[in-house]
């Protein structure tokens, strides 16, 4: 999977957290048969509850590209390609790493 993160690409303990983009941290979590890095397991367990919804609702098996912008307290506006498919949405979570707000964009 492919992730932007802000306007950057991430993912990677180089390239920084999967959900927010910071580079400090070491916690990886296996998504769609992908390990990917994460600053701290709270990241991961949004990330993974993001990917579930948008999965849920989409239908989709996985996805090829996200692109997410946005932080904890905004929340965040994303983009995720499934092939030449898209899907756009809000999503915001709670203190507890749920989702607290999950919108679809046209
Ligand atoms: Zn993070």
């Amino acid at each position: 999977m492919k992730i932007i993160v802000n306007g950057k690409e991430a993912g990677t303990k180089e390239k920084g957290c999967a959900l927010c983009g910071a580079t400090w941290g070491d916690y990886y979590e296996e998504v769609d048969g992908e390990k990917l890095f994460f600053c701290c397991d709270y990241c991961a367990l949004e990330f993974v509850n993001m990917i579930n919804e948008v999965k849920r609702r989409t239908g989709w098996s996985k996805i090829d590209e996200l692109t997410i912008n946005g932080n904890y307290y905004t929340g965040r506006t994303c983009t995720a390609k499934n092939r030449e498919k898209e899907f756009k949405f809000y999503v915001k979570f709670n203190e507890e790493a749920g989702i607290e707000t999950f919108k679809e964009i046209s």
